[in-house]
């Protein structure tokens, strides 16, 4: 971050600060003074899952990365609620999204880098014109093509009023709760789904573990998923970007995904990407050999251990080669594979056999870790100490 501060945007840090006051002060002093009714309640939630999902389902893993397809319904519905979300229209958040993930933790590029604290990630990014915020459509060329993106670029500002003010002061005079709808579903739904989201540029880049790779600050918590709609798998996201999922694991959760499953089930989204499995266990393996090489080079360990992780690394590399020779032979065979039932049978057990290689090598490195680790700390650093 430069050393002298740009100007601060006042219009935003009005509004933050508007808003965090009428959610956060006034919401439970009228909840205390005067109570809410059933149906401020109800949609409170209901916008605020619809917000929640527009973003990450939709402006993230729809329009950002292309990780999946959506039908005509289902994009007008995210586009609508993604405006009530505000969080800047579809083609904005994308450029600005690309840029992060392009230059992920540069001061200079990243939009909101963790390196400059959690607060600028969290919000200060957007409280000064930071030259680093400023949106490339240059970007989105892609996006400029979706009718329905730039329809919402082009009335974003009167969609935003509308979802924000109009909706819900419509839903109080109908269900005869004014003030309890505009400060439910309208006030604490904005701030809470502002925060839910805010929390994966800056807790998803601080507080977890890299598993996939260590090449960036991007974390997996699933304390943070919990608090991001599932997008506090966030090492994997950065590892595999074009993946619909970011909790790879079934049971990871992951409401955004579970969301486009049931999409998918309805017919409303198609062609979900997912990373082949042996790519992502070679992305674990690869960062857990980065980690015990370099532990071992900076400990001493005994040379039998040492010798292990060198096999262990070679039969890694053979594996690797092997999934390249078979991962060649697929784009070769190519349409002939479809339509050979053995081919096609040879092709994907072999790949099989390759994860399960890639599985067990997993469990024996675990078990090298473990013992390294229980040196280390142990303070035995056992003789003779390899060169
Ligand atoms: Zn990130
Ligand atoms: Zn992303």
């Amino acid at each position: 971050m430069p050393s002298s501060k740009p100007p601060i945007v006042w219009s935003n840090a009005i509004f933050f600060a508007l808003i965090n006051v009428a959610a956060f002060i006034l919401v439970p002093l009228w909840g205390m003074m005067q109570g809410y009714s059933g149906w401020a309640w109800f949609f409170f939630v209901l916008f605020w899952v619809l917000n929640g999902m527009s973003i990450t389902v939709g402006y993230h893993r729809l329009w950002a990365h292309h990780s999946f397809k959506a039908r005509a319904p289902l994009r007008w519905i995210l586009a609508l609620f993604g405006a009530m979300a505000l969080q800047n229209s579809i083609l904005h958040w994308a450029a600005r999204h690309r840029v992060h993930h392009r230059y992920v933790d540069d001061v200079t590029r990243d939009p909101h880098s963790i390196k400059a604290g959690f607060w600028h990630a969290h919000m200060g990014w957007m409280l000064r014109k930071w030259p680093t915020t400023e949106a490339d459509f240059s970007r989105v060329k892609d996006l400029q093509k979706d009718p329905v993106v730039m329809w919402q670029h082009r009335h974003y500002w009167s969609l935003v009023w509308i979802m924000n003010l109009g909706v819900p002061l419509a839903l109080g005079l109908l269900f005869g709760d004014v003030v309890g709808m505009l400060l439910l579903a309208g006030a604490l739904r904005l701030a809470l789904s502002h925060h839910f989201t805010f929390f994966i540029n800056s807790l998803a880049h601080l507080w977890g573990r890299r598993p996939y790779s260590d090449e960036n600050t991007a974390v997996d918590n699933p304390a943070v998923a919990l608090l991001t709609w599932g997008e506090g798998y966030h090492n994997y996201h950065h590892a595999f970007q074009a993946d619909y999922r970011n909790g790879v694991a079934w049971w990871q959760y992951d409401p955004s995904k579970w969301f486009i499953n049931i999409c998918a089930w309805c017919g409303l989204a198609y062609d979900r990407h997912k990373t082949p499995a042996f790519k992502i266990h070679r992305a674990r393996l690869a960062t857990q050999f980065r980690r015990l090489q370099h532990l071992a080079e900076s400990t001493k360990v005994h040379e039998t251990w040492r010798g292990a992780l060198e096999r262990e690394y070679q039969r890694f590399r053979e594996t690797v080669n092997h999934w390249q020779e078979v991962q060649a032979k697929k784009v070769q065979t190519g349409r002939a594979a479809m339509s050979d039932r053995w081919l096609k049978t040879e092709l994907r057990t072999s790949f099989k056999e390759l994860e399960y290689r890639l599985k067990m090598q997993r469990r024996r490195l675990q078990v090298l870790a473990g013992e390294l680790n229980q040196r280390v700390r142990s303070g035995l650093s056992p003789p003779p100490v390899s060169g």
